[in-house]
């Protein structure tokens, strides 16, 4: 299960973004854009990191998956194809001399965090209703 090292490497890259202070910061949620290519299956990444972020500041953060296509650039024609199952070949000349260029990622895109003061702000106003 790759998953579960995947989900331990996020949780660094993601902590290591979080700003020091102040240190009650809540993380709300980790984007995340994934490629195809990395074979990675998005439930089971996210049950790892839940597992993974457990007591840490990323407890309970939302872990946003973008699935990435895998897009391949034909060496022949030039033309750009959206690789969808196991034929790896130019959907307009049928060439099997690809370039992938994208579906190997596997980025943090962002990471939101939730303010505190905001939070508390929001619930003053809705008092007041
Ligand atoms: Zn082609």
């Amino acid at each position: 299960m790759h998953e579960m090292g995947i989900a331990l490497q996020i949780a660094e890259i993601a902590k290591s973004a979080i700003p020091k202070t102040p240190e009650d910061l809540k993380i709300k949620a980790v984007n995340l854009r994934v490629g195809k290519l990395t074979a990675i299956v998005p439930d089971s990444l996210r049950f790892c990191f839940e597992i993974v972020v457990k007591n840490t500041p990323l407890d309970g953060a939302a872990l946003n998956i973008e699935e990435v296509p895998i897009v391949a650039v034909c060496k022949e024609c030039y033309a750009e194809t959206i690789i969808t199952d196991a034929d790896f070949s130019c959907g307009k000349c049928k060439s099997g001399k690809l370039d992938i260029i994208s579906g190997r990622e596997l980025t943090v895109s962002s990471i939101e965090v939730a303010d505190p003061e905001e939070s508390e702000t929001n619930k003053k106003k809705s008092k007041k209703k």
